[in-house]
């Protein structure tokens, strides 16, 4: 019996139930910052997913996972990062818009400013897209830079439940391994938002590397093969070459089913994240600043209390929150 109502009842990036900060009013925002202060931003990609399947599909996934969680433990949700950073094998693919990975770290870092500015300084970043590896750097150059107590957590949802991901081959539900708008990314896509979900025009192909199996991992790095997907280049082809179909794999073997034991096991690990977080640390509460940064305590105190309770804002300290470009 599946603990939650999946698919769930739509999707709430419009509906005024205060689960988005960018649909509550400041007078929301406040009440919300003094019972919870955790906020989650879902990082998604604007890509091709073949035929069958809406070219926003990493972006629903993880909203769609971030609104279920903020129903149910009380945090918030930001409306999404809908255009995100991809592995050179990308490039060209009609459909998909690749942002610069200083463009796309420099949003995050901003993002993550605002947030803190605000009050929510305790913020997770559920990715649903081919970019684990580019996202934490966004984490710690802010880190770096403004050097405040935070908690900046990136969740890469594949990897939170990567054995759920796997072919039956190694212990999972499907028939063929998690790749990219194949058997498994459709089927949790199926169970989260199956009304964007046109699976009758789905085309399969067949997926193949320059080497055989056992060396690079696949979408996700569910299988923890020794070489990640994006630590090669060459080992396969470019996707507009070899894939032109949009997908890697089988969407049409996909099934909600095959996703709801899955998708369990992560929402459940997502709210106890959540709550462990809150218990530790409740609203208003942060790691203690003693501890985390150098910072004079003056000026930290100044900065948590912010521009409007006495207090200063974060951009005193530095603006804009990029690096410094080279002259
Ligand atoms: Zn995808």
């Amino acid at each position: 019996m599946a603990k939650w109502k999946l698919p769930p009842d739509g999707g709430h990036m419009e509906r005024p139930d205060g689960v988005y900060y960018q649909t509550m009013n400041m007078t929301e925002i406040n009440a919300r910052l003094k019972k919870n202060d955790l906020i989650i931003v879902p990082v998604g990609s604007t890509e091709c997913h073949g035929a069958a399947q809406p070219l926003g599909e990493d972006t629903f996934l993880v909203t769609r996972m971030a609104e279920q969680v903020a129903l149910k433990m009380g945090c918030t949700v930001a409306e999404p990062v809908w255009y995100g950073s991809h592995p050179y094998p990308h490039l060209g693919m009609p459909g998909t818009v690749v942002v610069p990975e200083e463009t796309f770290l420099a949003n995050l870092r901003a993002i993550i400013a605002g947030f803190w500015n605000t009050g929510f300084r305790k913020q997770i970043f559920l990715n649903g897209h081919g970019q684990e590896e580019v996202i934490p750097l966004a984490l710690h150059q802010w880190a770096k830079k403004y050097q405040v107590p935070c908690i900046l957590i990136s969740l890469h949802w594949p990897t939170v439940i990567h054995d759920f991901l796997k072919d039956k081959a190694h212990g999972g539900p499907f028939e063929t391994p998690f790749q990219h708008a194949d058997e498994a990314e459709a089927s949790y896509s199926l169970a989260l938002f199956p009304e964007f979900m046109k699976m009758e025009l789905a085309v399969d192909n067949k997926p193949e590397g320059f080497l055989p199996a056992g060396h690079v991992d696949k979408g996700g790095e569910v299988y923890h093969s020794p070489i990640k997907g994006h630590e090669q280049v060459g080992l396969g082809g470019a996707e507009v070459l070899v894939y032109p179909e949009g997908v890697i794999g089988r969407p049409t073997l996909a099934t909600a089913e095959k996703a709801k034991a899955g998708l369990d096991v992560l929402l459940d690990y997502m709210c106890k994240l959540v709550d462990d977080i809150m218990t530790r640390f409740p609203a208003g509460q942060l790691p203690p600043m003693d501890k985390v940064t150098m910072r004079d305590p003056k000026e930290v105190e100044a900065l948590l209390k912010g521009p409007l309770n006495g207090g200063t804002h974060l951009y005193t300290i530095s603006y804009p929150p990029v690096e410094k470009v080279p002259t």
